[in-house]
C-alpha cells in the first residue's frame, strides 16, 4: 500500500514528535521540531504566527483550490508516568504500536498528514492545481477553535481536513459546545437566624428546577442538544453558621447546528425573568464562561466558550469524492459524525468552510494511560491523506 521507505518515515516523524513534551501553552519546542521535519520533508515554505501555530505550504505547479489538514499539537499532561508501562515521551514501538502521550491525539494524524501531503507533492512532481497545508495548532486541548481563526484568516482554505481519530472514517459533523454561568445573589445572615438572610443556593434550587425540565431540540445525525448541570459552587466556601449570598452553577450545553450564541442563552434569560415575577427576591445573572490562555509565544487568546456545531451532507460534492478515492485504496470508510468537539467548530461551524475529518486510531485512546497508536492505521492515515490531497485537488 505504502513504499517500505516511506512506511519508515512515518513511523519516525512520528517518533520524533512523541519525544517532544508539548503541553497546551507550551508547544514551541515541537514547533522548532516541526520547522527542521516542513525541511526534510520537501515543503515549500512554512510560517508561525502570534498564537505559535505552525503552518507549512507546499504549493502546485498550477493555480487553484487551497487545503489545509488541520492537527493540534498541544496534548493533555501525563499525570502520573509512574502509572505508564513505557516512557510517555519514548515513542517507543511494541508489537506494531508507537507508544507515547499524544500518539492518538493526535501527533499520530500530524505525522501521517505531512507525510501524506509530502508524498503526494513527490508523486505528482506538483502537477497539481492548488496549494496544500498541513497546520500545527496550538491549545485545542481546552479551547478547540480560538487557535484556528488565526490559520483560516491568513491561508483563506476552501477545504478543511480535520485530523482527529477517526479510525480512518469520514466524519461530517459533530455536535458544538457551549459553557453556561448562572450566578444567584442572596444576602449573608447567621444560619441560626436564616429568615434575615436570602439563602443563594435556595433560589438557585428554583432555576436548576426549571432549566431541567427545559426541552432541547434534536437533530437526526447529532442527536440531542444537552444542558447538563456540571459543577454548583456556593459562597462562603466552606460555609459554617452563615447563610450563603452567592451561588455559581456551570452547565454544560451541547450544540445543534445553527444554535447561535443568543439563541442558546435566551430560554435561560426568560426563566430568571419568570421566577422573578413570582418572587421579588430572585436575583441571578446568566452568561458564558470566558476562557483564557496564555500561548508560548507570550499572546493571549481569550473568548466566551461558545464553539458551534457543524454537520454537512453525505450527498455534498467534495465528501463524496474522499469517500470514493478512500473506497478506492481499499479502506472502506464509514461516514459517521465525532462525538466529541473538534477545530472543526471554527472551520466549518463559525467560517463556514467545507470540512470533513478523518484520522488514524480511536477516539477512546485520547488521554488514556499507555496511549499508543496501531502502526497500520497510522500507515493507512498515510495514504488516505494523500489520496485526499488529489480528491479535493482534481
Ligand atoms: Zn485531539
Amino acid at each position: 500500500m505504502l513504499p517500505k521507505e516511506n512506511q519508515e518515515n512515518v513511523i519516525k516523524v512520528c517518533q520524533e514528535l512523541i519525544k517532544v513534551k508539548s503541553y497546551s501553552g507550551k508547544e514551541g519546542q515541537v514547533v522548532e521540531k516541526l520547522k527542521s521535519i516542513f525541511n526534510d520533508l520537501g515543503f515549500d515554505s512554512f510560517y508561525v504566527d502570534e498564537y505559535g501555530n505552525i503552518v507549512g505550504c507546499i504549493k502546485g505547479n498550477k493555480p487553484g483550490k487551497r487545503v489545509l489538514f488541520d492537527a493540534h499539537i498541544d496534548t493533555v499532561e501525563v499525570a502520573d508516568s509512574s502509572k505508564w508501562t513505557v516512557d510517555p515521551f519514548g515513542g517507543e514501538i511494541i508489537d506494531g504500536k508507537i507508544y507515547g502521550r499524544g500518539t492518538s491525539d493526535m501527533k499520530g494524524a500530524l505525522s501521517a498528514m505531512l507525510c501524506g501531503v509530502s508524498n503526494f507533492a513527490k508523486r505528482s512532481n506538483k502537477e497539481f492545481e492548488g496549494e496544500l497545508y498541513v497546520a500545527g495548532v496550538v491549545h485545542e486541548e481546552c479551547f478547540e477553535g480560538v487557535a484556528s481563526r488565526k490559520i483560516s484568516e491568513r491561508v483563506k482554505p476552501d477545504y478543511v481536513v480535520i485530523g482527529e481519530a477517526s479510525e480512518c472514517s469520514l466524519k461530517i459533523g459533530q455536535r458544538g459546545r457551549a459553557e453556561i454561568i448562572v450566578e444567584t445573589y442572596g444576602k449573608p445572615a447567621h444560619s441560626a437566624n436564616p429568615q434575615k438572610g436570602i439563602n443563594a443556593v435556595y433560589k438557585a434550587s428554583k432555576l436548576i428546577d426549571k432549566i431541567r425540565k427545559m426541552e432541547m431540540s434534536y437533530d437526526e445525525e447529532l442527536g440531542h442538544g444537552i444542558l447538563e448541570l456540571v459543577d454548583i459552587k456556593s459562597s462562603p466556601y466552606p460555609g459554617a453558621s452563615v447563610v450563603p449570598d452567592y451561588c455559581r452553577i456551570t452547565y454544560d450545553r451541547r450544540l445543534l447546528v445553527g444554535e447561535t450564541k443568543e439563541e442558546v442563552l435566551k430560554p435561560v434569560l426568560d426563566l430568571i425573568e419568570e421566577i422573578k415575577k413570582d418572587d421579588p427576591e430572585f436575583n441571578a445573572k446568566a452568561f458564558y464562561a470566558r476562557g483564557e490562555e496564555k500561548c508560548y509565544t507570550g499572546e493571549k487568546i481569550s473568548d466566551e466558550r461558545f464553539f458551534p456545531a457543524w454537520k454537512y451532507s453525505r450527498e455534498d460534492d467534495f465528501v463524496k469524492e474522499c469517500y470514493s478515492s478512500l473506497k478506492e485504496l481499499g479502506l472502506n470508510p464509514i461516514i459517521t459524525y465525532y462525538s466529541f468537539c473538534t477545530n472543526g467548530s471554527h472551520y466549518a461551524g463559525e467560517a463556514g468552510i467545507k470540512t470533513i475529518g478523518f484520522g488514524p486510531s480511536r477516539e477512546n485512546l485520547a488521554h488514556t494511560i499507555d496511549e499508543h497508536i496501531e502502526i497500520h492505521e497510522l500507515i493507512k492515515a498515510t495514504v488516505g491523506y494523500e489520496s485526499i490531497c488529489e480528491a479535493l485537488l482534481k
